[in-house]
């Protein structure tokens, strides 16, 4: 029976060989799993997980993705998405050599740290804010260095400034707490940091705000968009930077060419020339049906945080009873468990008021009955 007792040292040797060939700043770099083990998140009747647009695509990006050329999949893609920028500048108020576009904005946000920091270097960001930051600040050999929010949900810009950072990420309106930052923090931050700020205005449309416009102007300032969540398109990937023209160049040199593919192009192209009224429409119905979604759930006893985007953060003391239980009955919302200033809490993205009324009717059935501890009784 030697192979039995050979096995393990061989398992043993076979991983630190593996540990050999991985990088170093690799080793202890998780794979980005929300749903837990398991690549997928199990098949359920509504989504609410993560932030997309409930609604659906919008229909003529939907009309031209069926109707799409077969040369349109033979061919490369424009190499620089030529025809894609020159909209999305148009639609963003700057000019075409201030944008660049890239796989979402995950593409943007990993390839402006890949651009604008040196191995070593810090990535100052909010806690809690968009948690693939500290990854991307790993996974290009930065130090992520996590500074508070302040008590009332806005980023802490002396605490991010005296990091020293070299780069400084703020998000407004912030993943996953809903909440904007203050002008005053993202106008102190841009006016004292030493090097880059990252503005990520992922829901910027659920806000009415961005500061895409202003950012050329700035110089060392890179605002990011996207299509997944206003848009409808988060399937395609497609996001973009603005920013002054040296600095964009810079991005786009780390992230290289061919990163839009060509259907994506195409389908944005035309969403953007077709379909801004759908989606203008959309993102007042999400913006109503958040309001009432807020509302219900802080009758339920659910701490609500107040929320400029398209979704909304409750905490909750019965959040992973809540979670579980919704998964039983087809609905997926976003556990976050224990999260600083928070604690246990759900994130739950607004769609259809039909969804929402499902989605509040069996959080009710949970926290009106069953083995709570009274915090969450409805008053
Ligand atoms: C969803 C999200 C993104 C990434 O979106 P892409 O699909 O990669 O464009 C970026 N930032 C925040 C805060 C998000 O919530």
């Amino acid at each position: 029976m030697t192979s039995t007792t050979d096995e393990p040292r061989e398992a043993q040797q076979g991983r630190q060989a593996r540990l050999a060939l991985a990088r170093a700043a690799y080793r202890d770099i998780p794979v980005y799993s929300p749903h837990g083990p398991g690549e997928n998140p199990p098949p359920v009747r509504i989504d609410a997980s993560d932030n997309t647009n409930l609604w659906g695509p919008p229909p003529a990006a939907a009309r031209a993705l069926r109707e799409a050329p077969g040369d349109l999949v033979s061919r490369y893609p424009a190499l620089y998405a030529h025809e894609l920028k020159r909209l999305l500048a148009g639609h963003a108020g700057v000019r075409e050599a201030e944008l660049v576009t890239g796989c979402g904005s995950d593409d943007v946000l990993d390839s402006a740290m890949r651009a604008l920091a040196e191995p070593g270097d810090a990535v100052a960001f909010p806690v809690p804010s968009f948690s693939m930051i500290p990854t991307f600040a790993r996974m290009n050999v930065l130090r992520p260095v996590g500074v508070p929010l302040t008590g009332d949900w806005d980023a802490d810009a002396d605490g991010l400034l005296a990091t020293g950072a070299r780069i400084i990420y703020l998000c407004s309106p912030n993943n996953p707490t809903g909440t904007l930052t203050s002008e005053a923090a993202i106008r102190r931050v841009i006016e004292e940091a030493p090097g880059l700020v990252i503005l990520d205005e992922a829901y910027a449309e659920f806000a009415g705000r961005s500061h895409a416009a202003e950012s050329p102007a700035w110089e060392r300032v890179l605002v990011t968009r996207t299509l997944s969540k206003a848009w409808g398109l988060a399937g395609l990937r497609v996001g973009y930077g603005t920013g002054s023209a040296w600095l964009v160049r810079e991005v786009e040199k780390a992230r290289g060419p061919y990163m839009v593919n060509a259907m994506a192009q195409r389908a944005v192209e035309v969403a953007m020339t077709e379909d801004r009224a759908w989606v203008e429409a959309r993102v007042q119905e999400a913006v109503a049906n958040r309001e009432r979604l807020a509302a219900a759930l802080a009758r339920l006893g659910l701490r609500v945080l107040p929320s400029a985007a398209n979704f909304v953060l409750a905490g909750s003391g019965r959040a992973r009873e809540i979670a579980a239980t919704l998964q039983g009955e087809g609905i997926l919302v976003r556990l976050f468990a224990g999260l600083p200033l928070v604690g246990d809490a759900l994130r739950i993205g607004v769609g259809p008021w039909e969804q929402m009324q499902q989605v509040i009717d069996a959080i009710g059935r949970v926290v009106t009955t069953g083995n709570g501890t009274g915090e969450e009784a409805a008053t």
